[in-house]
């Protein structure tokens, strides 16, 4: 990166959204550059990471992490490149794998980064299917959903990064995959990845396709969603089913519970009934016990051609703000990402 820079521009939280984030509730500025202190690192962010847990950070509410407070950059795994150093590990041009949050610039401790080798692999690909995303994928589906062979597994958001990871490892682990998504376009592309079965959680007739395409009942439902998708799931569980609660996507904006009787009782009955085992994780959880296994897996099953990844990149930082209410509704196609500045690598 040859040219130097003079300021920064970032994201902040400006207020708190009650239902859905709006662009009021984020406000965009430009600050002067951040200086390193003592082994610390000036960088430059290439690709901000889009998650969906990023809608709860905006909340006051007790939760696994703290949430952004009022006026502070809103959080956000990047990959980013070292434009100075006062840590002798990393030098100017080193790639890192960083959490500078919705900005162009910003200082970490040399401690808190992880060198990346583009040799290797992309490096958007640090906080995609061979980061955070594919990990959870991994961890949960293999620790808690424990697919066997010839067993069915179904799984929602199936083209974002974590459910088209679980559908390809579940099939490299010799179930048969069920695969759901919102639209045509990317139901055809389910296909694609090889899912056994894809269905549109969109159309009417989605509960009696789920049935058609799951006449062995389902022994993995890898939650991501809830919602209405998990209505439909829940009566095809099969007995001794596994249910990996990582997501509710389909819930981050409500504000409420929804009318109407409460169901509670009916749900822990099937859970009884169906000795169903319904355990929710985070995926750090599992970091000092799956993370150097995933990262060999995960490669070699990229290398080999089993395992295809998909991202969404959208440019400007300016940008962020849309393309984030966008995914809590189905707008992306694969892994979001936004290009912040220009990736030297591709
Ligand atoms: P995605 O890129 O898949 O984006 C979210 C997707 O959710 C949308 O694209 C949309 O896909 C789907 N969606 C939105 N609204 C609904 C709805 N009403 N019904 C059904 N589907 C809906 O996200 P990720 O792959 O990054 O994350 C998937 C899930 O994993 C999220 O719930 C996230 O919070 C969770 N997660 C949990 C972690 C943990 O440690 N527990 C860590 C990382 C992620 P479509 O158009 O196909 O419906």
């Amino acid at each position: 990166m040859n040219a130097t820079p003079v300021s920064n521009t970032r994201v902040l939280l400006a207020s708190r959204p009650s239902g859905e984030p709006t662009q009021e509730n984020l406000r965009l500025e430009t600050v002067s550059l951040p200086t390193p202190g003592g082994g610390e690192v000036l960088l430059r962010t290439i690709y901000l990471s889009l998650d969906p847990y990023m809608r709860g950070r905006m909340n006051d509410a007790r939760s696994y992490a703290a949430p952004v407070e009022i006026g502070a950059v809103m959080e956000g795994g990047t990959v980013a490149e070292v434009v100075e150093s006062n840590d002798p590990d990393f030098s100017p041009g080193d790639f890192v794998l960083s959490h500078l949050g919705w900005q162009a610039y910003g200082v970490q401790p040399g401690r808190f980064l992880r060198k990346l080798d583009p040799a290797r692999a992309p490096i958007s690909t640090a906080v995609g299917v061979l980061g955070m995303p594919g990990f959870t994928a991994y961890a949960g589906l293999l620790e808690i959903g424990k697919p066997k062979e010839g067993e069915t597994v179904a799984v929602a958001a199936a083209t974002g990064p974590v459910g088209s990871a679980v559908g390809q490892i579940a099939k490299i682990k010799g179930a048969t995959t069920i695969g759901i998504a919102g639209g045509p376009e990317k139901v055809a592309y389910l296909k694609e990845l090889g899912f056994d079965s894809a269905l549109d959680h969109r159309t009417p007739l989605f509960r009696e396709e789920l049935k058609s395409a799951t006449p062995n009942g389902i022994d993995v439902y890898f939650e991501n969603v809830g919602g209405a998708v998990w209505d439909a799931v829940r009566p095809r569980l099969n007995t001794y089913g596994r249910v990996p609660v990582c997501g509710l996507v389909s819930h981050y904006n409500e504000t409420a519970l929804p009318d109407g009787p409460d169901r509670s009782a009916q749900l822990m009955s099937t859970i009884l009934t169906k000795s169903l085992t319904v355990r929710g994780f985070i995926q750090t959880e599992f970091v000092r016990t799956h993370y150097r296994s995933f990262q060999e897996d995960m490669s070699g099953w990229i290398r080999d051609g089993k395992l295809l990844y998909r991202e969404d990149i959208v440019d400007g930082l300016e940008n962020a703000p849309e393309a984030f209410f966008g995914m809590l509704t189905g707008k992306n196609f694969g892994k979001l990402l936004i290009q912040v500045g220009p990736d030297p690598t591709r």
